[in-house]
């Protein structure tokens, strides 16, 4: 349980706000984003021009959209300068937008009362959310804006699952010896290939949309009834069990051993008869569920392929490598990590539409950075504020605590 700050101890906190006026624009700065493997860029210069066009200042490091095709010269040309240093990006900079979170070095660089917006995947960035308290820099955490019809346009997890949905499906298929699609040929009729896809949600359901656009023959499995009803508007087969995990919020909540046990069995029968398994299954602050054991990757068709979406938080399948592609018993096992970085271009595009629309949560008509951050979504992802961590977890992990 987090240690709760008092009704009162928030108020103090998320009124100390900001202290901007409408007179001096606000800088937005964004920096190049320097984690290995990353290639987008928190923003792209269709969003910059309407940025400028609302009275912020705009700052790019130099190349920082280079990777995901946005060169310098289509930033300068929406609107924005171009900062050769560090210093010169981030000097006077009230907000600072990121797809990746800051490390330690990357938060010394800030001043005090810097607003950085983000992912911050919290649990696993300790020192710089530390280091964000100490020197009284300000996060929002894109990973706790909630899913509200309000904040749909800001919703970030949502943008990037659909990236990373629509690049497991073509991994897979690059990966497959087989076509997708059933093929009547002078050479003999071809059978479409089966594509298993576990875990129904917004990865899921692109990774089925874009499995059938391939013409292969599409079934989906997820512990939330509810998602039987999108699968099938798809045209994909929803793998039915008598089982219903909708947990809060709408995310699925952990199956009990016996419920586990009737998943498992299912599941080993459909993975044995299926070309490529797509795994997608998390529960939020959970480790990924175990869906696919090694005893049912012996089962499966030689030059059969699972993309496992799941491998950074443990993996849905017990022999997933993240970050590497395995082949055990014929089969490929690909554990995918930062899918959405491989198609940069949009992912970016969309991120930066996202960031967008909740920056305008932080400014007010007049243009000024807003003096209270009382917002509900501005209450539930604000991570660090004014020398203190907001989210109750993250500062029970600092202070030794479990979350
Ligand atoms: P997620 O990434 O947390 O999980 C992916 C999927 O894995 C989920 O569909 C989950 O039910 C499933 N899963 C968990 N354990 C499983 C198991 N043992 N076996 C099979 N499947 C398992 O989910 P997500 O993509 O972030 O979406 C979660 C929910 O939020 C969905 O209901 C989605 O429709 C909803 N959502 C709502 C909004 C909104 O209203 N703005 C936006 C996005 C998503």
């Amino acid at each position: 349980m987090s240690t709760p700050l008092s009704a009162q101890e928030v108020k103090g906190i998320i009124s100390a706000g900001s202290k901007g006026t409408s007179a001096i624009p606000v800088v937005v700065a964004v920096p190049k984003e320097l984690a290995p493997g990353e290639e987008r860029v928190a923003t792209v210069p269709e969003v910059v021009q309407k940025l400028t066009k609302s009275g912020y200042e705009v700052r790019i490091e130099h190349n920082a959209g280079i990777r995901a095709y946005y060169p310098d010269d289509l930033f300068t040309a929406a609107g924005a300068k171009i900062a050769f240093s560090r210093t010169d990006l981030l000097n006077d900079a009230r907000i600072v937008l990121r797809v990746q979170p800051p490390t330690v070095t990357d938060v010394d660089q800030l001043n005090e009362g810097t607003i950085v917006i983000g992912f911050m995947n919290p649990a696993h960035n300790l020192d710089a959310i530390a280091r964000m308290r100490d020197r009284k820099v300000t996060a929002f955490a894109l990973e706790f804006v909630p899913r509200i019809t309000r904040a749909q346009s800001m919703d970030a997890l949502s943008s990037q699952a659909t990236a990373g949905g629509y690049v497991a499906a073509i991994l897979g298929a690059d990966n497959c010896p087989k076509f997708l699609p059933m093929l009547t040929t002078a050479a003999g009729t071809i059978r479409p290939a089966t594509v298993l896809i576990l875990g129904a949600g917004v990865a899921g359901l692109m990774a089925i949309a874009t499995a059938k656009r391939l013409g292969a023959m599409v079934e989906a499995y997820d512990v939330r009834r509810a998602a039987g009803e999108q699968v099938r508007s798809l045209g994909a087969k929803f793998l039915e069990l008598e089982i219903n995990a909708e947990g809060q919020g709408g995310y699925a909540r952990e199956l009990t051993p016996e419920e586990k046990a009737q998943e498992q069995q299912m599941v080993s029968a459909a993975v044995a008869r299926a070309d490529i398994v797509i795994t997608t299954a998390a529960i939020p602050g959970h480790k990924a569920p175990l869906l696919i054991t090694k005893e049912t990757v012996m089962t499966m068709r030689p030059g059969a392929v699972i993309v496992d979406l799941a491998a950074e938080s443990g993996g849905n399948c017990e022999l997933t490598q993240a970050g590497k592609t395995v082949k055990e018993y014929g089969v490929t096992i690909i554990g995918a990590q930062n899918l959405p970085a491989r198609v940069p271009f949009h992912s970016s595009q969309m991120y930066a539409k996202n960031l967008q629309s909740f920056l305008a949560l932080l400014v007010d008509k007049d243009g000024a950075l807003v003096r209270e951050f009382t917002d509900e979504i501005l209450v539930a992802s604000i991570l660090v504020h004014a020398g203190t961590v907001l989210h109750g977890p993250t500062r029970d992990l600092l202070s030794g605590g479990k979350p």
